[in-house]
């Protein structure tokens, strides 16, 4: 691949991998993926479904009780360190692929992406040779320990919003903790894993470790989630589709992980800073195009500063260069679909009609030449929201954000914990002693006191309530991926219980 090729005019072909062979999907067909951009197709890609799937586990099953079993720590964490090392040589090119086929405009691709795939495969890198067991002070003349071991074969199906990423997240623990994988991307934009998959290769991971099926949801992916081959599945997503891979999980009682959508609060105080906090607010909603599952999409905004703060808010967002993704200077690019920028106007429409006043945005920028048939739409802000307001509590995905007021603190934690989302929460205050009872008292998996959209790998990601459980990142994403086995050796040398003479 080369850096002119990910904007390049004839499509590119991509095909499926399994056992580590690039190979047709068994029923010959093909989809395509566009550029969201200019709505050209990027690639042709196989379009597995369940034969594939039944391949590819069989696969991932081979390796996980072969040569993996037998592959050391140490030789795991080399393999995912080389790994992160190999992607970070080829991080411009895989960047400018990512915005390519998600529409993302390239600075966040280039700085904020690639850069957490390759901290994720090295910070999962050093786990390998770091996951023990324990021995636990038993009574009597006993011996228990117990053995830290992989679940096995995982599924694990993700996203369009950070297509490498969400890639980066699901593989780099369950490597590091010895499973074998069958990864599903979404069909919006399935390249870059596969490019993903090359890399793997080159990195020395034995045929069968990790296998990539691109498909589509109802088809691939519903057969991974209910493969009665699989020992646990992984999904990030939609809620509505994470019940469903829990249904079907449930069949085999295979375990699950499901990071979902989310509503976040985010919630401005008037001792705030305010040029923080509307810096905070912008990057909240508008970054990625809004296509972020803990999105700050409720802003909360107290009813002392609301005037002042919208004014330069709307100033501050009427200011955002919409366009060409590839532009080093663009800040929003094109939704990842034109199914998702109907989803948007929709929302528009519904706003009007629940009452709430569309301040600012609400349509597709104009813009010219081929970009006229892209996904695009502008950052967009309803005010005059309220929080029980359709708009107010369902996941828009978009670069859309409703403006709710509130009078004090109990009034306001009220209604930021009023969603039947828990996966983040921001506040915005001086004081710190709020600043921390809003920490405990906000039911969400992550809370950020004056930021927004703060990540790391050694840092737990996951969702309370219907946005999910298992906990992404960090040592905690280890649980998901390992089971424990408790081990009892006895030391007396005498019978036990009544049974002996
Ligand atoms: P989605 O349907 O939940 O897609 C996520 C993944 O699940 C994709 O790989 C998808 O495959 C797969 N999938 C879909 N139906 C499936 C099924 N029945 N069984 C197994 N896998 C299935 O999300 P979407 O339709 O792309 O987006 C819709 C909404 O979901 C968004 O507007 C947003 O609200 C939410 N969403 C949330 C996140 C998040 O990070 N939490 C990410 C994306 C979307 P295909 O894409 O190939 O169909
Ligand atoms: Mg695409």
């Amino acid at each position: 691949m080369s850096s002119t090729q990910a904007a390049a005019e004839t499509p590119r072909k991509y095909q499926l991998f399994i056992d580590g062979q690039w190979v047709d999907a068994e029923s010959g067909k093909t989809f395509e993926t566009p550029n969201p951009a200019t709505g050209k197709t990027l690639a042709e890609v196989a379009e597995g479904d369940k034969a594939d799937i039944d391949k590819a586990v069989a696969a991932a099953r081979k390796a996980f009780e072969g040569k993996w079993s037998k592959t050391s720590a140490r030789e795991r964490g080399r393999m995912l360190y080389k790994l992160s090392q190999l992607i970070e040589a080829r991080a411009k090119e895989l960047a400018e692929l990512e915005t390519a086929d998600n529409g993302k405009p390239i600075r966040e691709a280039q700085y904020i992406d690639l850069p957490g795939v390759v901290e994720n495969f090295e910070y999962f890198a050093g786990w390998a040779t770091k996951i023990e067991g324990e021995t636990i002070p038993v009574p009597g003349q006993m011996f228990n320990y117990t053995l830290r071991e992989p679940v096995g074969v995982c599924g694990q199906i993700i996203p369009w919003n950070f297509p490498l990423l969400m890639a980066a997240w699901k593989l780099a623990p369950a490597l590091a903790a010895g499973n074998t994988v069958v990864l599903k991307p979404a069909e919006q934009t399935p390249t870059t894993a596969l490019e993903l998959g090359k890399l793997i290769q080159e990195a020395g991971f034995p045929d069968g470790v990790v296998n990539i099926v691109p498909g589509f949801g109802e088809t691939a992916g519903a057969a991974l989630a209910s493969h009665k081959g699989i020992d646990k599945i992984a999904f990030t997503g939609s809620t509505e589709v994470g019940k469903l891979i829990a249904k079907a999980a449930a069949d085999n009682l295979t375990k699950v992980s499901l990071e979902l959508g989310g509503k976040a609060p985010n919630i401005v105080f008037a001792d705030a800073d305010m040029e923080q906090a509307i810096n905070g607010a912008m990057m909240g909603i508008f970054f990625n195009q809004g296509q972020v599952c803990c999105a700050g999409s409720r802003l909360f905004l107290h009813e002392e500063v609301k005037d002042e703060f919208l004014e330069r808010f709307k100033e501050r967002a009427g200011k955002i260069k919409v366009g060409d993704p590839t532009d080093k200077a663009t800040q929003m690019g094109p939704q990842v679909s034109e199914e998702q920028l109907n989803r948007i106007k929709s929302y528009v429409d519904l706003a009007r009609t629940e009452g709430a006043t569309v301040l600012s945005g609400g349509c597709p920028p104009t813009l010219e030449g081929d970009f006229q048939k892209g996904y695009f739409f502008q950052p967009t802000i309803f005010s005059e929201v309220q929080n029980t307001m359709r708009v107010a509590q369902e996941e828009i995905f978009g670069p859309v954000v409703s403006v709710i007021t509130f009078k004090d603190e109990s009034d306001l934690i009220r209604q930021a914990n009023e969603v039947a989302y828990g996966l983040s929460a921001g506040i915005w205050t001086r004081d710190i002693t709020r600043a921390h009872r809003f920490a405990r008292e906000i039911k969400a998996g992550v809370v950020w006191i004056n930021t927004f959209n703060m990540m790391n790998a050694a840092s737990p990601f996951g969702g309370y309530k219907q946005s999910g459980y298992g906990r992404e990142m960090g040592k905690h994403a280890l649980e998901m991926y390992t089971q424990v086995k408790s081990v009892w050796v006895d030391l007396s040398g005498k019978p036990i219980g009544w049974f002996g003479k």
